[in-house]
C-alpha cells in the first residue's frame, strides 16, 4: 500500500475533512459511523484502494489528529505528527512522484495516520503554524488546515459553514431592516 508523500495540499485536505467528520462537529452525529461511510470517504479522497475495515481505528486516528491541529505548541504538533508517520516502511519514487510505502499488513488507520502526519508536518514546515485554525463560524466547532495560497481561509467546510454564516447574516439584516 502506498500514499503520496509530499503532496501536502492533498494530505492536509484529507486531514481537515477527516477530523470534521467527528460527532462533536455535527451535534453528536458521527459522519463516519460505519464501513459504508468510511468506504465513501476513502473513495472521495483518492484512497479507493484502501480497505475500509477498521472503523474504530480510524476514529482513534481522528482523535489524535484534531488536538494536533488545535495545539498552539509547534513542538507538540511535530512530535504527534511524526509519531503518526511511524507506519511508513520506506519512501520511493513512483514515476516522478514520491510515495510513502506502508507494509502490506497496514490497515486504513495506519494509512490515514500517515497521510495526516505527513500533511501536518509539511504545512507546519512550509506554510507555518498560523495555518492551523478553528472554524470562524459561531455555530461550528470544526478545525482546519489552511493550504490556500493567501492563507485567509475562514471555514472548515467552506461550502457549508460559510453558507450557514451568510444565511444567518442575511436573516439578521432582514430582521434589522424590518424593525
Ligand atoms: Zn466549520
Amino acid at each position: 500500500m502506498q500514499v503520496p508523500f509530499d503532496d501536502y495540499v492533498w494530505s492536509a485536505g484529507v486531514t481537515t475533512d477527516l477530523v470534521n467528520t467527528m460527532p462533536g462537529v455535527w451535534r453528536g452525529i458521527d459522519q463516519l459511523p460505519d464501513r459504508d461511510a468510511l468506504r465513501a470517504f476513502l473513495d472521495e479522497h483518492g484512497l479507493g484502494g484502501v480497505p475500509a475495515v477498521d472503523v474504530a481505528g480510524v476514529h482513534a486516528v481522528r482523535d489524535r489528529l484534531r488536538p494536533l491541529i488545535e495545539s498552539a505548541d509547534a513542538d507538540e504538533r511535530v512530535a504527534g505528527a511524526t509519531a503518526l508517520t511511524g507506519a511508513i516502511g520506506h519512501v520511493t519514487l513512483d514515476g516522478d512522484e514520491w510515495v510513502a510505502v506502508l507494509p502490506e499488513d497496514g490497515g486504513v488507520a495506519e494509512v490515514l495516520g500517515v497521510v495526516g502526519g505527513l500533511g501536518l508536518l509539511a504545512v507546519q514546515r512550509h506554510l507555518g503554524p498560523e495555518r492551523f485554525r478553528p472554524c470562524s463560524s459561531d455555530t461550528c466547532s470544526g478545525v482546519f488546515v489552511d493550504t490556500s495560497r493567501p492563507g485567509r481561509r475562514r471555514y472548515c467546510m467552506p461550502g457549508h459553514c460559510g453558507n450557514r454564516v451568510n444565511v444567518a447574516n442575511h436573516r439578521a439584516r432582514r430582521r434589522g431592516a424590518a424593525t
